[in-house]
């Protein structure tokens, strides 16, 4: 088959991209290069089933003539990382909502199957645990900048479901929760990354809050892919899916651990959140996924401990592969 990858020269767009054609699929990545590197799909550029189109969603005209050309979109494109919602919300949010709407659109002109990539941020604040696909979003003010990303990916979720529920147009939703691996950078605020960075230069590690609160990392290798399997799972149509680890780690544990494999010199530096994003930020204190539902789809389970995704991850960046 051949998809459609916006944003496919991204952290995880990229990975997509060289699972697809792993599969003898096709792939025309559409990328601004906003967020995303040429040097993650570089080496794809050989491959004659590998086609790189320079252009953002924004851009209908160019979305148009790429979603006509293909069998189904995987919609990655966004404006993703705590740090680049709280230091460009406008640009931010444009991108969440008018891009996504274009994507949308256009798949439901050609009527082409369409999976788009949401977030655990979905949920807010809601620090149950494990978290459904169908618990509440807890929210804050939407004057908090963090929420509008929140509130952005909902507004594509919605779209997507309602274009599924009236218009029948074949949707997926996948919400990604903590997803890590080479080729993230820590540039807008991703912990794993800034963390190993940090240990690798034996500087200070910079934990915000209070290093209580908690996450899941999954490993990149993992997601994509469930992603395809998903897009190609005739009964997930239609349907939203959490996606992540279940092995839980406090901030301050996770800092302690990278020091810890990377033999660094580093020392933990606590920074408030108000210093660290902005007056007022709230942070979600726990965020643990309930992976039921897609384990019982597609058989999902992760397959990576937190150890080897970092021991991954530094074996990269020492060797500078991309
Ligand atoms: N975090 C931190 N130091 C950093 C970057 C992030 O302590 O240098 C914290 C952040 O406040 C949050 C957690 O690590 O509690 C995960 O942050 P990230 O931005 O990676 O993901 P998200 O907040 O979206 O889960």
């Amino acid at each position: 088959m051949r998809f459609l990858i916006t944003g496919g020269a991204g952290f995880i767009g990229s990975h997509l991209a060289e699972e697809l054609l792993r599969a003898n699929h096709k792939g025309i990545v559409l990328d601004d290069l906003s967020t995303g590197r040429y040097e993650n799909i570089e080496h794809l550029l050989k491959n004659k089933n590998f086609e790189f189109v320079e252009g953002t969603i924004l851009n209908a005209t160019l979305v148009d003539k790429l979603v006509e050309q293909v069998d189904a979109i995987f919609h990655l494109a966004a404006a993703v990382g705590v740090d680049l919602i709280v230091k460009k919300p406008l640009e931010s949010l444009t991108t969440n909502i008018k891009g996504s709407e274009i994507v949308l659109d256009t798949a439901l002109r050609y009527h082409k199957k369409i999976l788009i990539t949401s977030t655990s941020e979905i949920y807010g604040k809601n620090i149950n645990g494990p978290l459904k696909e169908n618990d509440d979003r807890i929210l804050g003010s939407p004057l908090k900048t963090r929420w509008s990303y929140s509130t952005a990916k909902a507004v594509d979720e919605m779209l997507a479901y309602i274009y599924w529920k009236e218009k029948k147009l074949p949707s997926v939703i996948v919400r990604l929760f903590n997803i890590v691996g080479p080729r993230q950078t820590g540039a807008y605020g991703m912990v794993v990354p800034r963390f190993i960075e940090q240990a690798l230069r034996n500087e200070p590690i910079t934990v915000y809050g209070t290093g209580k609160q908690s996450r899941c990392f999954l490993y990149v290798k993992d997601v994509v892919g469930a992603l395809i399997k998903l897009i190609e799972e005739p009964k997930a149509v239609g349907e939203v899916f959490n996606i992540g680890s279940q092995e839980e780690v406090t901030i301050e544990a996770l800092a302690s651990q990278i020091i810890k494999i990377t033999k660094s010199r580093s020392r933990v530096e606590y920074i408030p959140y108000e210093k660290a994003y902005e007056e007022g930020f709230e942070d979600m204190q726990r965020r643990v996924p309930d992976i039921t539902k897609i384990h019982k789809m597609i058989g999902f389970k992760s397959n990576f401990s937190l150890s080897q995704i970092i021991e991954d991850i530094v074996r990269h960046l020492k060797s500078s592969k991309i």
